[in-house]
Parts: structure tokens; sequence; C-alpha cells
């Protein structure tokens, strides 16, 4: 059902203004302590990617002890635990648990007055101690909401992940036709709406050859010559602005030393969009230079001369390594409507981004997605440098809030 801004509105004044709500929110005030404990627990066990199944024990204990229900891990490591309504449709509040850092990373997650530190700890031990902080005050103060609320502890949203965990959710027919909203919480802050799911394609390309002498071989086929081709007429693809598009060629390989005609090179390409189109059409455009690159390097040799044996024996290859659906919110959409309505209300401000998300995978079908931060302050995602300040959480935390009882609704 279709609804204005300004239908929107005055309902966040009024669920502000409940009982329940305002208990919620005196009770978020007090619990600070606890959301840096729960942050700097669940920053100390290691989450590398593909490596997440100890901090989700960890976390399947603390969906338990907040009173949610069913709470399972599924397939692929996923924790999951619901708190019932009484709609059709649900809302998913995710957060991930994986990290960037390899396992045996040195962790030595610290506080410091208001401050933690450590690798994780923002990215995401902010939108986890975010979804658990909701829970708990959901739980504290009798808020029955309506319709359900589907909390997600996901794996994989990290790099070669590949947003796996949430593909897992949205591939299942369970979750799929389930869950109309999706709130994904990610890293510090409530500055930002990602309501623009800035999609991605990567690839391992590879050329080989037969490989040979520099000097008794010389005329053979060159795979690096091949991907000098390549990259040279890849590099001249026209891209639009508007949907931004990009790519990029990150790490060149080959050859085996200055006197060796190599036998392989290879290069990584990433592609990105708002569109799929858009990256639909940058891939098609790297095969094709790629095709043409061999093609070029195959009747370099036969004009040469010097090798009417041996042009055969190169080949091209192009492996995917990463995949990143594109996606865009409609901007009538519900959810924008409510978090913009929010963010009026609590005096916020806070600017729409295009990001790669886990919302990224609701967003890419079609359904009301966005992933915002879990409040605070956080910098050096990414590095061991990592930091989170709790001062200032509590803005973030009545934000989503308020955005998901806005978006469930609460029964009197
Ligand atoms: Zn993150």
């Amino acid at each position: 059902m279709p609804e204005t801004l300004n239908s929107t509105q005055p309902d966040i004044a009024r669920l502000s203004a409940s009982p329940q709500v305002r208990q919620a929110f005196a009770w978020i005030r007090a619990q600070e302590p606890q959301f840096a404990h729960w942050q700097l627990e669940l920053a100390s066990i290691p989450a590398p990617p593909f490596g997440e199944s100890a901090r989700g024990q960890w976390m399947l204990q603390c969906f338990r002890e907040l009173g949610l229900e069913e709470v399972h891990h599924d397939e692929v490591g996923n924790v999951i635990g619901l708190r019932p309504g009484s709609g059709a449709h649900a809302i998913a509040l995710s957060a991930h648990m994986d990290t960037v850092f390899p396992a045996g990373t040195p962790l030595n997650i610290r506080q410091q007055g208001t401050r933690l530190y450590g690798p994780g700890i923002s990215d995401n031990g902010a939108g986890v101690a975010a979804m658990l902080a909701v829970a708990a005050a959901l739980r504290s103060s009798k808020i029955r909401n309506c319709l359900p609320i589907v909390f997600i502890a996901n794996v994989g949203e990290e790099g070669e992940g590949d947003l796996r965990g949430m593909r897992h959710i949205f591939a299942a027919a369970q979750w799929k036709d389930f869950i109309r909203y999706s709130l994904a919480l990610d890293g510090a802050g409530a500055d930002t709406i990602v309501a623009e799911a800035r999609g991605s394609r990567r690839f391992e390309v590879i050329g080989r050859g037969p490989g040979g002498h520099s000097w008794s071989d010389f005329g053979a086929a060159n795979p690096i010559l091949i991907l000098g081709r390549a990259m040279d007429s890849f590099a001249r693809t026209p891209v639009p602005t508007t949907p931004k598009s990009t790519y990029n060629i990150g790490v060149i390989r080959g050859g085996t030393s200055v006197n060796s005609i190599p036998e392989s090179a290879s290069m990584r390409v990433d592609i990105r969009s708002t569109s799929m189109s858009e990256i639909d059409k940058l891939e098609a455009a790297l095969r094709r230079s790629l095709e043409e690159a061999v093609m070029q390097e195959i009747r370099a040799v036969e004009a040469r001369g010097l090798h009417p044996h041996r042009p055969s024996g190169v080949s091209s290859e192009l492996i995917l390594i990463g995949n990143r659906p594109a996606g865009e919110l409609d901007a009538n959409a519900r959810i924008l409507q409510v978090i913009r309505t929010v963010d009026a209300y609590l005096g916020n401000t806070a600017h729409v981004q295009r990001a790669s998300t886990d919302a990224n995978v609701p967003l890419s079908l079609g359904r009301e997605a966005i992933a915002i931060g879990g409040g605070g302050a956080g910098g050096g995602a990414h590095t061991l440098q990592e930091w989170f300040d709790c001062a200032g959480r509590e803005l973030g935390l009545k934000r989503i809030l308020l955005s998901l009882l806005a978006l469930a609704g609460v029964e009197d």
C-alpha cells in the first residue's frame, strides 16, 4: 500500500511518544556498557571469510538469551532468530558477522574510555552490537510489533564472500517471499542511507602460450603481449557517468625471466556499476578485447613466419572471481520515506549513498532494502587500526528502532 511522506510523518511522532517506545529509549540510554561489552566480546572471536562458525555459535547464544524464537543457523552459517508478529510479511534486520581479516590475524581487542579498538570492531562489530541492542530493547520494553521481525547475523558479506549469506537467505522461498523490507546494519554512524546497490563483477583474465627462449623461439605467441593488447583495447571502452560505471585493472602477473617467452600471464579486472546492464556491457567489452587480442597475436605469429607449427597452444580464459548484483531503490519506496522521516524527527542529517552491502541482494530482486550504520563513530575499517567510538551510539540505535517499528507497526 503506497503511502506519502506526509502520511508517514505523524506516525513517527506518535510512535516516539508511546510509553513503550519511551521506555525502550530510556533502556537504550542506560545500557551503553552492555553494548560495548557485546561488541568487545564478539570482535574477540575471529570471523575470517568462510570461517564465521565460532562467532556464529556466540550469536546463537545471544539470540536465545534475548528471547528470540526459532533461533537456528542455516546451511551456510547464517544465524536467524524471530520476533513473531501478526502480519503475513516480515522485516529483516541483519548485520554481517564476517570480517576481512584472515585467520590468525592478531586481534588485540581493547577499550580505552569510550573508544573500542581492534580489527572488525566497527565493521561489523557496530552493526552486530546494534542488532543485539535493538532486540534487547524490544524485549525489555515489551513492544509488540505487528509484522514479524527476522533477525539475521549473516555470513559472507566481505570480499570473496560475495554476499553469500544474504544470497542464501533470498534464494530460500521461505524467506524470499516472507521478507518485505530489509534493514542491513553495517559499520558505525547514523549519517548515511545506502539505497543504491553498487554491483560489481570481477575477473581473473588469463592468457596462455607455448612459451620458449627469447632468442631461439623468437616469434612464438606471447601471452603478455596478448594481455597488453587486451588491456589497451578494453581501457578504451566508453562508460556512462550516469549510472556511474567503472572498471579497473588492478593486478597483472606473468612471465618467469627476462629472456623467456612467458607461458602465461594474467590480470585482475574489477567492473562496477549500479546498473546490471552496464556491468553486462563492460563484461562483453572485456571478452571482446581478449578474443581480439588473441586473434591479433595469432596473426602476428603467422606474419613473423618463424613458427608455422606453433601458433596453436594459444588460449585465453576469463574466470569470474567476484559477483555482486546491482540494484536501486525506487525514489518513492516506503522504506526510504520512513528513514527520512525518522531522520527529520531526530534532527539527524543523512545522505543517500551507493555502496556494496548486504542490501544489494534484496535490492537486485526489486525489494525494499537499505543499509545504515549502527550509530557511534568509527574509522580505519579493514585495517588493524580500526576503532569505534561509543559516544553518540544512542542516536543511531533510536534511528534503527524507530525505522524498524514504523515499518513493522506496533500493537497498542
Ligand atoms: Zn561491513
